[in-house]
């Protein structure tokens, strides 16, 4: 956990955070700023600063993220009509908070 990363202290429940799912190794909860009608953060509890930082042994942890987006957009009944799935990595790829995390947007 580091302290001044605004993810980490959603999952510390320190900020609010309108949550949809939650379990040992990820969160997710409602973009602030919805992008989509849906629009969801899929984030790994354990602090990873970017993608570009990920290593061997977060293999499961990358695969758990695209799983669960995979049931949510089900469970949102967005999976026939389609989704998108989006990392945005470092400044120039739009990435704004630097706490690895995973955009579910769909239901257009
Ligand atoms: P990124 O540009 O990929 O770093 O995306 C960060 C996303 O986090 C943006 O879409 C923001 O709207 C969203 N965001 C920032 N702060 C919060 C918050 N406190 N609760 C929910 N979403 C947030
Ligand atoms: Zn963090």
């Amino acid at each position: 956990m580091e302290k001044d990363c605004a993810f980490c202290n959603i999952i510390k429940g320190e900020n609010g955070a309108d949550f949809v799912y939650q379990d040992e190794s990820l969160v997710v909860f409602k973009d602030i700023r919805p992008h989509a009608p849906v629009h969801l953060l899929i984030v790994p509890r354990e602090h990873i600063r970017s993608l570009n930082d990920i290593e061997e042994k977060d293999k499961d942890i990358i695969f758990r993220m695209i799983f669960k987006a995979k049931e949510i957009a089900k469970e949102h009944s967005i999976a026939k009509s389609g989704y998108r799935l989006l990392f945005n990595v470092e400044r120039g790829g739009g990435q704004v908070i630097f706490h690895l995390h995973l955009h579910l947007l769909g239901g257009w």
